[in-house]
């Protein structure tokens, strides 16, 4: 299966050798400004912590190895990332986090459960389409909505006032934007993913009971 899978990656990258399919988050505007990050090392810390003591991510990590996907030690990536991204996720190989995009323990959090929702969906779907706009907002929708990326306190930090249904207004926009930076799924065509799968996408949470 694995080595299945090694292939279909080979094959892409042969087809699409300087595009690899990576789902990545694009952050918004009012989030932070762009020099503020932190070093790699003191990101690494806050990732070691999350992966020992946060609830959340722990609960990913397990379910990844429930489902045949360990995740190794080799699995987060600490990177510098010259594109306005957070982070992402590389099939097969893992996770990525931009140390000089994130700055705080929370941010870190989210950023690393948000990609361990794509590295399950990768792990639990073998036939995932990454270049599919649909199979892709699925999984952006899943994770902003499970991440805690559209939690109150991120949105008033982003300047959006929290009003009745801002929750799936946030998911909505997070996918669409995730999605827009997919080569195959420029412009309107990833609203129009996220549209076409948000309702059964959205009330899909596994590997949790509910939204955490
Ligand atoms: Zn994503």
């Amino acid at each position: 299966m694995a080595g299945q899978a090694a292939e279909q990656q080979q094959q892409q990258q042969q087809q699409q050798p300087q595009q690899p399919q990576t789902p990545q988050e694009p952050q918004e505007v009012a989030e932070r400004p762009p020099w503020l990050g932190t070093t790699a090392e003191h990101c690494r810390e806050m990732v070691d912590r999350a992966t020992s003591r946060n609830p959340t991510v722990k609960f990913m990590i397990q379910k990844m190895e429930e489902s045949g996907c360990a995740v190794g030690k080799d699995f987060i990536q600490i990177e510098k990332c010259e594109a306005e991204v957070g982070g992402g996720f590389r099939p097969p190989d893992g996770v990525v986090i931009c140390h000089n995009h994130l700055a705080s323990q929370e941010e870190i959090n989210h950023a690393l459960t948000h990609e361990l929702v794509h590295a399950y969906d990768h792990c639990r779907a073998c036939n995932l389409d990454w270049t599919d706009c649909q199979h892709h907002a699925c999984s952006e929708i899943r994770a902003a909505a499970l991440s805690g990326d559209c939690n109150f306190k991120q949105e008033v930090l982003r300047g959006n006032l929290a009003v009745r249904g801002q929750f799936q207004k946030c998911v909505r926009r997070r996918a669409e934007l995730s999605v827009g930076m997919n080569p195959y799924c420029e412009g309107a065509r990833s609203a129009a993913a996220v549209d076409a799968v948000f309702e059964g996408c959205f009330a899909d949470t596994a590997p949790f009971d509910r939204i955490p």
